[in-house]
């Protein structure tokens, strides 16, 4: 096991380019699941769960609220729950020791906003789904997204009843039309000038590594995500020196046989992994 810890070290010593590729699993590792009906759902978000009756964050940004009030009640106090009532995680601090001193791009479909919160430059970040603390409007109506930092902030903090009072809701400056937040929850979601302009760089990342060594760290991923797996294997195969990183718990922990011999997998609780390497760097 230490072998691997090393070898995962010295490859990310000597890369020339390191790209991340983050999913569910980290967060996880930071005691978010938005997908799990668990301790800290109930504890969290359990008026929700009692009221409307879904079991999950993730069935919450789908869930067609009755009336806007409410709505924005649940998306204020998400935003809440991710950023506002919590520090920087130890997880997130890792990782950002891990690489920071290196040339590095993230690409991640989490939501929670926290590679921003752990210092993560936004010019090496691509949010795939966007994050919980943009707004845009609903009828895309136009081609921009907006800080909603401030307006969500103050929505958390003036819940009654499970609502928020219906002045302080957010109107599209354009239409005049309902607004939401810019995560990827329907047909709706913009990828606006700013999406476009990560995914991009995130693009141009890729071309720029070609032919150097390059490393494919890869934390949380389910074995059959398409947006961030599938790209980085298919990276790992074409690219002469690459080296893929992967970070997994149990059967989640895939590699397939074709890029074995350019592959490290480490089989664990991502927190714990994290914290080793970091103590060994
Ligand atoms: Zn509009």
């Amino acid at each position: 096991m230490k072998e691997n810890y090393r070898n995962v070290l010295s490859k990310i010593e000597e890369a020339d380019a390191i790209i991340i590729g983050a999913s569910n699993g980290l967060s996880i590792s930071e005691g978010i699941h938005i997908f799990a009906d668990d301790s800290s759902f109930r504890e969290n978000f359990g008026d929700f769960r009692e009221k409307y009756g879904f079991h999950s964050i993730i069935q919450g940004c789908f869930f067609p609220f009755p009336t806007v009030e409410e709505k924005w009640a649940f998306f204020s106090h998400m935003y809440e729950y991710f950023l506002l009532n919590r520090e920087i995680s130890p997880v997130m601090k890792n990782l950002y020791e891990l690489v920071k001193d290196k040339n590095f791009f993230v690409v991640t479909s989490n939501i929670d906003a926290h590679f921003i919160q752990a210092g993560f430059p936004k010019e090496r970040l691509f949010e795939i789904e966007g994050n919980c603390r943009n707004l845009q409007c609903s009828h895309s109506c136009h081609d921009q997204i907006y800080p909603g930092d401030e307006i969500l902030s103050k929505l958390a903090q003036n819940q009654e009843n499970g609502k928020v009072p219906l002045d302080l809701i957010p109107k599209c400056p354009e239409c005049g039309g309902p607004m939401q937040v810019h995560i990827d929850v329907n047909q709706n979601f913009l990828r606006d000038q700013s999406w476009q302009t990560s995914y991009q760089a995130y693009q141009d990342f890729i071309k720029k590594a070609h032919g150097n060594k390059l490393v494919l760290l890869e934390l949380g991923v389910g074995a059959s995500n398409q947006m961030i797996k599938a790209p980085f294997m298919n990276l790992t195969n074409h690219e002469e020196i690459a080296t893929y990183i992967t970070l997994n718990k149990g059967s989640e922990l895939y590699i397939p046989d074709v890029i074995a011999a350019k592959s490290i997998g480490i089989d664990g609780n991502i927190a714990e992994v994290l914290q080793q390497l970091v103590q060994m760097k």
